[in-house]
């Protein structure tokens, strides 16, 4: 689940990260499940750069709280791991709003150099391992998520993930292609019926010789219109979610303004994506039953993806993990029990 506010920077820390985190992760124990957070630490030290004039604003000091709740999160067994998204840095808080950087999405675009890319993920994977640590575990950080799913180009960002010991990326989504004002990607290429590959310079690119496995976010190809589900109308168009937010998601999906415009939209192949605030209980677990087998070698592992701010319905979310419960051949993991079992396969191979 990544733990954010929304990409244009509105929305409330409160409302939409900590109390919809507390809830999930409420529903998650009454099945003894761990919650995988992906915690936005740039957005974090933006609320730490202006805790003053935030606590003017909000009323309250949202880096404190969102400090608090990952250090409570990890007591109570959970976990934490890196989420990222650029245009955060060097942003400010100004008249009530955020301004951000919307040109700079990847970690490539940040920096120069290679060496500086690798401290600046070694820093923010700081700030989570600082989580772990006061929460007296001795997990550490060892997946990463690109904010917006923007990690192309990646050769900076795979190898600071290298080299600072993370393990996973999980950021692709296959079949995925994004080509506006300030974002490109491309995963067409992405290799096809795996469940995960090893990447060094572009995540859609196996790479044997790499460190870091890409772990893609679980996905079939469909049509726009599929996605028009009640479910995933009330996560993006709720009262919950500011109106700013709303207008720019549909300026920027390019919809259009005629009716054969909007069709079109509409019937345009499409990544869709298992996320457990767009999709109902049942779908997602025939979803997961009917996913082709994995490869022999891969270790047969789905991605789910969610976000705290579309969440609504606890209820619905416990119907899902009821029934994931409820059968053998599934188990809940986190991120961290993967990459220790992934560590454990590989070691086997090299030997
Ligand atoms: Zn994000």
């Amino acid at each position: 689940m990544d733990h954010e506010i929304f990409g244009n920077g509105s929305g409330d820390v409160r409302c939409h990260i900590v109390e919809p985190a507390e809830r999930m992760a409420r529903v998650c124990e009454k099945f003894g499940m761990p919650l995988t957070v992906f915690f936005e630490a740039e957005e974090y030290l933006a609320f730490e750069r202006e805790r003053e004039a935030l606590k003017k604003a909000w009323g309250y000091d949202p880096a404190a709280e969102l400090g608090a709740q990952a250090i409570d999160l990890v007591r109570r067994g959970h976990d934490l791991q890196l989420h990222l998204h650029p245009e955060w840095v060097g942003s400010h808080f100004e008249e009530g709003r955020w301004i951000l950087q919307p040109d700079k999405r990847t970690v490539d675009s940040l920096f120069e150099t290679q060496e500086d890319a690798s401290a600046y993920i070694g820093q923010r994977k700081a700030v989570i391992d600082g989580f772990y640590e006061a929460a007296g575990s001795a997990r550490r950080v060892r997946a990463y998520r690109c904010g917006a799913f923007c990690a192309q180009p990646g050769r900076k960002l795979l190898r600071a993930l290298t080299e600072n010991g993370i393990a996973i990326d999980s950021s692709l989504v296959k079949g995925m292609v994004r080509n506006d004002e300030h974002v490109y990607l491309d995963f067409t290429a992405a290799p096809e019926g795996r469940r995960h590959w090893r990447v060094a310079d572009d995540v859609a690119v196996e790479d044997t010789a790499g460190q870091v496995t890409e772990i893609p976010i679980y996905s079939r190809m469909g049509r726009r219109f599929q996605q028009l589900t009640p479910r995933r109308l009330l996560a993006k168009f709720s009262g919950n979610i500011p109106k700013e937010q709303q207008r720019d998601m549909v300026s920027q999906l390019g919809i259009g303004r005629t009716p054969v415009s909007v069709l079109r939209f509409l019937a345009q192949r499409f990544p869709i994506k298992l996320d457990f605030h767009n999709m109902s209980a049942g779908q997602m677990l025939r979803w997961i039953r009917n996913a082709p087998p994995a490869p022999d070698a891969d270790l047969d592992v789905i991605v789910l993806i969610g976000h705290s701010k579309e969440h609504r319905d606890d209820a619905d979310f416990e119907r899902f993990l009821a029934g994931v419960a409820a059968d053998p051949g599934l188990e809940v993991v986190s991120m961290s029990e993967i990459a220790e079992r992934l560590g454990v396969r590989r070691r086997k191979t090299d030997d």
